[in-house]
């Protein structure tokens, strides 16, 4: 699954595990070992879901999803806490911050990718789904076919992977940091103007028989899929 999960976690052999298992089921992981940095990342990345461990050494997680819920641009973030069994009254107070789910502590990495793909597939459904259509545009991620009115499109495996990630979140706009991010991921070191290196191929492939601009560039901001 195509998705960006940040996991705000301050013990690092619980961190670890997660990030191994996500990654393994195809998930981007980013890891922040504080409240703060963890807040700082969401804020500029606009990840997909946040993990959220309870105790943190700075701010605490309420703190965390108190803010994500209260900003009008992140309230649509899911956000899963991860708590100690101890802190069963906190469970309650959670969902009143307005945690989407909660995990306790310790819990079967089995159960937090089950919890993590339900939360996903409800909240965000175009993240899950195989078959996803925007306008005229289909992408069928099973066969990683592109078309667009119904006629077949050939695209490179990043442009590919650049609609894909667009189709997610249609008309918001991302910039070209937050696409290296979410695309080539944060571990590559990629130059941003080859994003806009990309942006072009997929415009120059999509934009077939003079049909309308699905990208839409804004001036000093990015790019989003508009039309
Ligand atoms: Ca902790």
């Amino acid at each position: 699954m195509n998705a960006t999960i940040i996991v705000v976690e301050d013990e690092k052999p619980i961190s670890t595990l997660i990030q191994y298992n996500l990654e393994k089921e195809g998930f981007k992981v980013h890891i922040s070992e504080n409240g703060e940095d963890g807040l700082t990342f969401i804020k500029k990345n606009n990840p997909d879901l946040v993990l959220l461990d309870w105790m943190l050494p700075d701010l605490s997680g309420i703190e965390i999803c108190n803010q994500i819920k209260k900003d009008s641009k992140l309230k649509s973030i899911p956000v899963i806490m991860l708590t100690a069994k101890a802190e069963e009254s906190d469970k309650i107070r959670g969902f009143e911050t307005g945690a989407d789910d909660y995990v306790t502590k310790p819990f079967s990495t089995k159960e937090l990718n089950l919890r993590i793909r339900a939360l996903l597939k409800r909240v965000k459904p175009s993240l899950t789904e195989d078959i996803v259509i925007f306008k005229d545009i289909k992408i069928d991620r099973l066969a990683r076919r592109v078309y667009r009115g119904g006629k077949e499109i050939k695209l490179g495996p990043t442009e590919y992977n650049l609609l894909n990630f667009f189709i997610k979140n249609p008309k918001r706009v991302y910039s070209r940091e937050q696409l290296l991010n979410h695309v080539w991921g944060n571990d590559i070191y990629v130059e941003t103007r080859t994003v806009d290196v990309h942006i072009r191929r997929l415009r120059k492939a999509i934009n077939i028989d003079n049909q309308c601009d699905l990208i839409r560039t804004v001036r000093s901001v990015g790019y989003s899929i508009d039309g």
